[in-house]
């Protein structure tokens, strides 16, 4: 993307639905799907009376994804009421961190088409989420709006950059990489369909070379890495066009409408809101120690990057397969052990990136809990290995084993599947293709190489496939040079 005189200045506001159990200030539970208003008590509702009491697994994960993003974790944050009006907020108030965040600048290094580029965390804050509105159809002409509360004060980190971002891929990259940690991290599900990421995105245009920002508009809710790309880059022009033209632009909310691709105003800076933030009277500041910290730094596993490093490393993949076995931390560790006991890392890598996703895939099953283990891979290809059966073989039953779990020497053995490496039953399979097929043999003769193939196909046919292919091979050319006795 190439921005002519103009380059592009982006900071982004990703929120993430925090993986504990229950709330943020009580103890409703957190689960995705239950009856809409089932997860509500007299604290999330904000009844009168109620008090809250704060979640101490969500501020360990707060920590830890501080310590991830190599921020300094503040010893004292403040909770502080954000006050508006909405139909989801049932108290009147959100309850956020504003001037003393948990956590603060830190700094994370995305890979760019210019190398490694550095941004800037400004802040890492925790609040907690509002409810669902749910807008449903018709009663007598008039349509109307139900309210679901289980989302209500649900844990959320909110990670806002600096201006770092130049591109719409940066942000791409900067966002997918912010993802995997949190997911590496266990502390959110990464699921952005269920709107457990949602990113705004701030952004302003400016002629390279200026030091000044220019004016920015914030784009809400770009909640996949394609939109969040498309949103941007219509942006950015737009900002552009605007400057051509000596237009100025309008600092602005605006959302992005992905079936038209562009992006319009939703409200100007007249209509933001003034929040009113004070200490929310009901907490005490947050106290943090060296020893939680100190704890909680050694949860953190080896983050994605340092896999990356690694796996590049030690094992000698190529880039893209390292790039998708380490996207998920899960398919790592399956990835890593099964090399561990059969130890050839690029046939396990191919068979991970082809069979194993694709079944996973249809399945949809997800990797912690497949039947499959990789115990279970190391035998089968081991089974390649030895000959026992053919490549091909292994990927047509993969199927059955990988969705009953079976052990593939136990299959193999027990269906009678094994690879025919008897040189005499083979040859008895050859010996009826080629008389079956004596125009064919005639024109090998006459040097169309091709026919060759034809031949192999049909002596597999002819084996229901069990043949080895190599010895098949060798004994068609071996019958064709020595003619048919
Ligand atoms: P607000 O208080 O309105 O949220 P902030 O100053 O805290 O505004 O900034 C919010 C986000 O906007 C941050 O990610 C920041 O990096 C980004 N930002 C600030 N100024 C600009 C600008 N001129 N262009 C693009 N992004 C900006
Ligand atoms: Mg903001
Ligand atoms: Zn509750």
């Amino acid at each position: 993307m190439d921005y002519g005189d103009f380059e592009a200045v982006i900071g982004l506001e990703v929120h993430a639905q925090l993986l504990t159990e229950s709330k943020l200030f009580c103890s409703c539970s957190t689960k995705f799907g239950a009856e809409p208003n089932v997860h509500t008590c007299p604290v999330c509702m904000g009844l009168p009376g109620a008090l809250p009491v704060l979640n101490r697994k969500a501020v360990e994960y707060a920590i830890k994804l501080g310590l991830a993003l190599n921020c300094t974790i503040n010893k004292r944050s403040v909770f502080a009421r954000k006050n508006y009006y909405y139909p989801d907020l049932p108290k009147g108030y959100q309850i956020s961190q504003y001037e003393e965040p948990i956590c603060k600048d830190g700094y994370v290094e995305v890979d760019t088409e210019g190398g490694k580029k550095r941004i800037r965390i400004r802040r890492i804050h925790l609040e907690e989420d509002a409810g669902k509105l749910i807008h449903e159809g018709e009663i007598e002409k008039s349509s109307y709006t139900l309210v679901d509360f289980n989302r209500a004060s649900i844990p959320l980190v909110e990670i806002v950059t600096e201006p770092d971002i130049s591109s719409p891929k940066e942000a791409v990259a900067y966002l997918k990489l912010l993802r995997s940690i949190l997911i590496y991290l266990e502390i959110c599900d990464g699921n952005m369909e269920e709107g457990s990421i949602r990113c705004d995105a701030n952004v302003s245009v400016r002629r390279k070379g200026d030091t000044k920002f220019g004016t920015r508009t914030e784009l809400k809710n770009l909640n996949s890495f394609r939109y969040m790309e498309k949103a941007l880059d219509y942006e950015i022009r737009r900002q552009i066009t605007l400057l051509e033209e000596e237009k100025e632009v309008i600092q602005e909310t605006r959302l992005f409408n992905p079936h038209e691709g562009v992006t319009y105003s939703m409200r100007g800076k007249e209509e933001a809101h003034d929040y009113r933030y004070f200490p929310d009277p009901d907490l005490l500041p947050l106290v943090i120690d060296d020893d939680w910290i100190e704890a909680v730094k050694r949860t953190i596993p080896e983050l994605p990057q340092k896999k990356a490093e690694r796996f590049l490393r030690d094992f000698g993949l190529p880039l893209y397969d390292v790039e998708i076995l380490c996207s998920d931390k899960k398919l790592a560790d399956y990835f890593e052990e099964t090399v561990r006991l059969y130890p050839e890392p690029k046939t396990v890598s191919n068979w991970i990136m082809t069979e194993l996703l694709r079944e996973l895939k249809e399945t949809n099953l997800p990797l912690d809990r497949i039947p499959f283990s990789p115990a279970m891979l190391a035998e089968l290809l081991l089974l390649v290995k030895e000959g026992k059966i053919s490549m091909k073989m292994a990927k047509d039953f993969f199927p059955q084993l990988f969705r009953r779990g079976v052990s593939p020497r136990k299959y193999v053995d027990e269906k009678g599947l094994s690879q025919i490496s008897d040189e005499s039953l083979i040859e008895e399979a050859v010996k009826k293709v080629l008389s079956a097929y004596p125009k064919e043999v005639e024109e090998y003769r006459k040097g169309k190489e091709k026919v060759l193939s034809f031949f192999v196909g049909q002596v597999m046919k002819e084996t229901k496939g069990r043949a080895n292919p190599k010895i098949v091979n060798e004994l068609i050319r071996e019958k064709l040079k020595r003619g048919l006795e």
